[in-house]
């Protein structure tokens, strides 16, 4: 009998700890498989500019098709700032990220994390020219050359700490991936991002984009070089199967690509898209 009760004992735990365990290292397996239920669309070019995934840089300046076309002043949206302080209430933002963003601080929110700010959002080409005049090329890039032009990068502050020190960076960069969020300019990659350690930028990328990042600890140049070598991949995420396919336009002013029945396309705003399906 004794044994009994040390056997469903070890049982409750191992159910326990292996939920737990599962939890914070959600499998992320990617496979060649080919949706089978596909159609053949014209993409243009212009696509190569717009869209979640671009990555801007000083070969790769936001163009005008690629800011969201939804950014909202957030401090005209109460619903959305109930959780979090702007540091300014001419913040702006995308809306759809916007929503992402209350989603993911709601969710810190039961972990008792919940001192977060806004203290930078989207920023015109003019305030970047203006931010970038009055703070120098130290601080500040020049206008279209700042992820902050796309409406999908936003500077995210502690009201109690440093963020590199408060614990909703340490949240954030241990759960923004799962809300479609990462963080941009890590510690151990600023050879390859060319930007020093930012613990308060984020960049919306979407799921499942942001899992597969996180997992493989790939920074966005990283990924999208994977995506572009890899041509064609797919992978299961939290019930849902997605066809991930790089495209590149050689030079061509557009091409057919195969899209699922539900796809999303964004550009890598250099010389290609990326078609992610799901089903
Ligand atoms: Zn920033």
């Amino acid at each position: 009998m004794k044994k009994i009760k040390w056997i469903v004992l070890l049982g409750i735990l191992v159910l326990l700890f292996g939920y737990k365990f599962s939890d914070g290292n959600r499998e992320i397996n990617i496979s060649n498989e080919k949706s089978k239920d596909t159609s053949h669309i014209t993409i243009e070019k212009e696509h190569v500019y717009y869209g979640n995934l671009l990555l801007v840089g000083l070969d790769n300046p936001v163009q005008d098709i690629g800011v969201q076309r939804d950014v909202i002043y957030l401090s005209g949206h109460p619903d959305y700032i109930q959780e979090y302080q702007l540091l300014d209430p001419a913040i702006m933002l995308s809306e759809m990220v916007a929503e992402r963003f209350s989603a993911m601080v709601n969710a810190a929110k039961k972990d008792h994390v919940n001192h977060f700010m806004i203290n930078s959002g989207f920023r015109s080409f003019e305030e970047q020219n203006q931010l970038y005049e009055e703070m120098g090329p130290a601080y500040a890039l020049p206008a279209g050359f700042s992820e902050h032009n796309l409406g999908l990068a936003l500077d995210i502050g502690s009201t109690l700490n440093k963020m590199e020190d408060a614990e909703e960076g340490k949240w954030l960069e241990k759960n923004s991936w799962k809300y479609g969020f990462i963080l941009r300019y890590p510690k151990d990659k600023t050879a390859i991002t060319g930007i020093q350690y930012e613990p308060w930028h984020f960049r919306y990328v979407g799921l499942p984009h942001s899992a597969i990042m996180f997992k493989k600890n790939y920074t966005l140049e990283q990924y999208l070089d994977y995506v572009k070598k890899k041509k064609s991949f797919s992978l299961r995420y939290e019930g849902k199967k997605y066809y991930i396919s790089y495209y590149d336009f050689k030079g061509k002013p557009s091409i057919k690509a195969a899209v699922s029945r539900n796809y999303e396309i964004s550009g890598d705003n250099k010389s290609g898209i990326i078609v992610t399906g799901v089903e």
